[in-house]
């Protein structure tokens, strides 16, 4: 995506799904993007996305020049590829120079797709903003070498894209006299260009994963939602021999609507220790690892030899688990 930039700056809002309360970080941003449009001497506009965003589009129009309010049934839980269609849709009518998200799950997620479709240089997590005014570039500040160390970065290349750790910055904008204008931008799901499907979520289930003797666990690697049923095979040939067994998941599947968020392990998912973790299409990225790490088994099964779960793995097998799956599925229930 290229864009025609406007030299102003962009505040990207974030609501709270459970109650559609805008969520505190949003203030943070309308007052870091203040600072930092009164520095550049320019506009300051804001991105509103959600099922009900309408809702506060006159609230942020006291702090901007302009909202911009994408609203759409869709939007009522976080899809990041939804979320970034409708944030493009603002950027193309905009084309902000400076783009203000918070360093929150949904704001890393977007930020990072933004900054590789836009080839846009981004720095995450930052506690301080300040423009050098004679290049217009953002000096962006964050802590480094486990906050030992706050260095500053500089990019070359517009747009200048951050996203701002929350509480370091009070929330506390300033009302201006004259509200901003209010732009409500079309979705524009259903054409065909967008290319877009809308994710019907699975239903959420109250599962609790932190009593699971064993876990069978599934990833991005099962392909789709109907490799979870495979997964079910495992399940109930495990549970003739313990007491409780229950699916998880790694968080692309979630994402994807797959399967409900409460079997997410990882980062911002359970943190589980079973007797037994079995890893089926998960490649163990880090933020995957620090909610398993602690099982006393972990059994791997993945088409890549190389796949970095294996480097945990007390009993690994190589191969497309479709393959693999029955013939384990048949030993357990000849033993169990
Ligand atoms: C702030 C933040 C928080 C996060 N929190 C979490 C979290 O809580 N939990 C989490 O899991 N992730 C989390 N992530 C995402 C994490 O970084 C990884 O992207 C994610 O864990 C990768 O999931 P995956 O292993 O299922 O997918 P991938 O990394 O895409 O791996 C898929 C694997 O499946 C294998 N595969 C493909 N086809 C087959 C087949 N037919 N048979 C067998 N194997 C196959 C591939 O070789 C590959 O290794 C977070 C990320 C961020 C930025």
């Amino acid at each position: 995506m290229v864009l025609t930039m406007s030299g102003g700056v962009l505040s990207v809002m974030e609501i709270n799904e459970e109650d559609n309360s805008l969520d505190n970080t949003s203030f943070e941003l309308l007052e870091a993007g203040g600072v930092l449009s009164k520095e550049a001497g320019t506009t300051i506009s804001a991105a509103i996305i959600g099922r009900k965003a309408s809702h506060h589009a006159d609230n942020v129009a006291r702090y901007v020049d302009r909202v911009y309010v994408v609203e759409h049934e869709a939007l009522a839980s976080f899809n990041p590829y939804l979320h970034l269609h409708a944030l493009e849709k603002v950027l193309k009518l905009e084309g902000p120079s400076y783009i203000l998200m918070g360093h929150t799950y949904k704001g890393v997620d977007i930020a990072a797709r933004l900054a590789a479709r836009l080839k846009a240089p981004l720095t995450t997590d930052c506690i301080g903003l300040e423009l050098d005014p004679q290049t217009r570039l953002l000096k962006r500040r964050r802590q480094v070498y486990g906050g030992a160390v706050i260095a500053t970065f500089i990019y070359q290349g517009e747009p200048q894209l951050v996203t701002l750790r929350p509480k370091v910055w009070r929330g506390r904008a300033e009302p201006r006299q004259v509200m901003g204008d209010i732009i409500q931008v079309d979705l524009d799901i259903n054409s065909s260009a967008s290319k877009l499907r809308v994710i019907e979520r699975v239903k959420e289930e109250a599962v609790r994963l932190d009593d699971a003797d064993v876990i069978v666990s599934g990833g991005r690697g099962l392909g789709g939602p109907d490799g979870f049923k495979e997964l079910e095979k495992l399940r109930s040939a495990l549970a003739k021999g313990f007491k409780k067994v229950e699916i998880g998941s790694s968080r692309p599947p979630v994402d994807k609507g797959w399967i409900s968020s409460s079997r997410q392990v990882g980062l911002t998912g359970e943190k589980v220790s079973p007797m037994i973790y079995i890893a089926v299409g998960i490649s163990g990225a880090t933020q995957h690892i620090v909610g398993m790490e602690k099982s006393k088994l972990v059994v791997a099964i993945n088409s890549d030899k190389g796949a970095p779960i294996f480097t945990m793995a007390d009993i690994g097998a190589v191969g497309d688990y479709r393959q693999i799956l029955p013939s384990f599925i048949k030993k357990l229930e000849e033993l169990l």
